[in-house]
Formats: C-alpha cells, structure tokens, sequence
C-alpha cells in the first residue's frame, strides 16, 4: 500500500526544512526527499563553516548551526525524511478513490496531496574542469567544495574559478593553506567585488598569488595530486606548478532534473509562481531559490516566507474550508508543548 503524505517537499534546504515546519504547525503530515546524504542543501553542501550575517534574529551565525537549528524545528512534528533519493517522475493517480500525486524515488513509490517543490539549483551538479582522466582525481587532490578549511591546513592550494566561492575560498584559506594560488581562465570575475578586491590586496602583498588568463590543463602525482600542468589561456605558455590539492570551484550546471518534465511553467531554469508560490498545477507549490517571480531576491531570509505561504496554500487546498492565515505561532504553545507525533 502506497504511503500517503499531505505534502511532499523536494529538498531539505532551508526552505523545504521551514516548509516541514509550517506543515507540521498546521497538522498536515509532511515528508521531505532529498538527494544529499544529509539535510541542509546548499548551507550543508557547499558552505558549513561559513558564517551568514543576514537571517533574522541571529547577528551572524554559522551555516551548519543554521541547520541544525532550522532541522530541530523542521523535525518536530514527526515529518518523515528520506536522503540519498533524488524525485525522478511524478504521476497524478487514483489512489484508494483519491485523486493524487505519486512520486518514483529509488526506494519507491511515495504518495501525497499535494507537493511543495524547494529543489533549490536541481541536484548538485558541480562544473567539472573537463580533464579526461578528471574522476580518478575527484577526493584525492581534486576538490569541488570546501567542507573542512582544516583539511588545507598547511597545504599548497591551487584554487580555480572566478566566481564567490573561488574568491571566498582564496580569502578564508589564507593563513590557512601553507600556500594559496588562484586561477582565473579569464580576467572577468562574477564575484562580490569587496572579496575580489580583498584577494587582490592579499596578492599585491604576495600573501597569496591571482593569476588571470591561466587554466589547468592535467593533473600529476602518484595517487593523489602532486602537481598541475597550467595552460595560459592567450599564450598557451605551460607551466608546471607542484601542489597538494585543487579546488575547482566552477560553479554549478543548474539542471532542474525531472522537475522539468512535469508540465510547470520555467523559464531559465526556475519556476513561475504566483505570489501564493503555486506553479501551474493547481496542488503543486514551489519555493526558494528554484522559483522566479518579479522581485524575487534568492536569500534564505526569502526563501523561509516562500515556504510559509506555500504551505499554507497547500493546506488549503486539501481542506478549502481551512483558514489560509496560520495564525500567531505564540498563541499555539500547545502544539509547541507536545511531544512529537509520528505521522
Ligand atoms: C557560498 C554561498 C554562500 C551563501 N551565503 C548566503 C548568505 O549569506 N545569506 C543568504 O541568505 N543566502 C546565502 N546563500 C544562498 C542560500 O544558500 C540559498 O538561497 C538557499 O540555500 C536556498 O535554499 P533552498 O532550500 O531553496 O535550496 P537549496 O539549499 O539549494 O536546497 C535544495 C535541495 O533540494 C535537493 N534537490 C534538488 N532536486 C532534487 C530532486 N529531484 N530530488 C531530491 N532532492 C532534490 C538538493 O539536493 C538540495 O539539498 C549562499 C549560497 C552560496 C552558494
């Protein structure tokens, strides 16, 4: 028999995290699925030991404890989490005379009234170098994201792209890494400009090293990394420069994945909501940094509104004669009070 849920969040970042909140404050069961190992998308992925200055309520605080905070709250009411499963189809079925979707997972089929998607950039798919023998690299020397700066304690880092992380990464490992060399294949960066002007600062002052127009053209060493062969993109001039680890921080392909199949409005990748964050399909709802409306801002302080609106559309739409308006949260204490119920 088919496991039913009221709403189904795709992604456990922090808007599918707040989302598994909001349903639970509001007494719909909730399942979240996730492709990642843990909770936390792009915070846990990608930038844990970084701290975030603008979620409210908290002057700065790390992302990792940002996770750890939102998935106390997220998990209270018993949602169901399932990791390491990516959503690969959805159907709309009868289900014991109940007209619903069906999402395909790995570990089965998951039914559910209605579905909040907060997929965030799709399942991570980090930009490659495009080294032919670049797989066996990948976790010996070859990098695509910082999740332990202790790790570089003391090594020689050569750091490629030309973008936020490249540039936060160059930054936050100096003083860190015995030795920090930065690549850019051009001279044009997409980074904030406060932190490319801190590593040109740091560079002028040979505390680490930028180089513009340079791009890695093979990996050396027994193993692991030992060394890199640089091709100057103008020149084509090689060079040979000994190091211990690559972090190749290109960016991500955005691929929306199934998603993209299943008859919702996109464009560029993201989905059209209205501003109750419902797509074209009446009782699917999306959220965060995968919608587009005018006005969007893609910031976690965002991202949670999207998912409470969401959710209680959701709600809505699987009770009508249910209040849209939540209600204040401090005049719920019960609910806060109880322990959690399994669902
Ligand atoms: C380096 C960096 C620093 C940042 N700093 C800040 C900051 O200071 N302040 C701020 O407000 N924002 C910051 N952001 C942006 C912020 O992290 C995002 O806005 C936020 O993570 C969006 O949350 P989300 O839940 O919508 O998406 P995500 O965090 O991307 O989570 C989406 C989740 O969905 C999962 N998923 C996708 N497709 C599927 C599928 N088909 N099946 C199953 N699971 C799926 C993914 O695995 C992922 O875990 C930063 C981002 C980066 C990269």
């Amino acid at each position: 028999m088919l496991d039913v849920r009221d709403i189904t969040i795709i992604g456990g970042g922090p808007t599918g995290l707040f989302g598994a909140f909001y349903a639970g404050m509001r007494g719909a069961s909730c399942r979240i699925i996730d492709t990642l190992p843990e909770l936390g998308g792009q915070l846990t992925a990608l930038y844990p030991e970084k701290y975030i200055y603008d979620v409210a309520g908290f002057p700065k605080i790390l992302a990792k404890d940002l996770v750890k905070g939102l998935a106390e709250q997220a998990l209270q009411f018993g949602a169901q989490v399932l990791l390491n499963q990516e959503v690969t189809g959805l159907t709309r079925e009868a289900v014991e005379g109940e007209a619903m979707f069906v999402l395909d997972t790995p570990s089965g089929r998951h039914g559910t009234r209605t579905l909040l998607v907060a997929a965030g950039i799709g399942p991570f798919a980090p930009r490659r170098l495009g080294l032919t023998d670049e797989a066996q690299w990948l976790g010996h020397g070859l990098y695509d994201r910082v999740v332990h700066p202790e790790a570089f304690r003391g090594k020689r880092v050569l750091i490629v792209g030309g973008g936020d992380s490249a540039f936060d990464w160059a930054a936050n490992l100096h003083g860190v890494a015995a030795s920090v060399l930065q690549i850019h294949r051009s001279a044009n960066f997409k980074a904030h400009t406060a932190t490319v002007q801190q590593v040109q600062a740091l560079s002028a002052a040979r505390a680490m090293e930028l180089r513009t127009f340079w791009e890695v053209q093979a990996l050396h060493g027994a193993g692991s990394v030992e060394a890199a062969t640089l091709v100057n993109t103008r020149t084509k001039a090689l060079e040979r420069v000994e190091t211990d680890a690559v972090l190749a921080l290109l960016g991500f392909i955005s691929r929306l994945g199934a998603v993209a199949s299943w008859g919702l409005a996109i464009e560029k990748d993201e989905l059209l909501v209205n501003s109750a964050m419902e797509t074209k399909r009446p009782g699917i709802y999306a959220a965060g940094d995968i919608v587009a409306y005018p006005g969007k801002l893609k910031l976690i302080a965002t991202a949670v509104a999207e998912a409470a609106v969401a959710v209680n559309g959701a709600v809505k739409f699987i009770h009508p004669e249910a209040k849209f308006a939540p209600g204040h949260s401090s005049a719920m204490e019960h609910l806060f009070t109880q322990p959690a119920q399994p669902k």
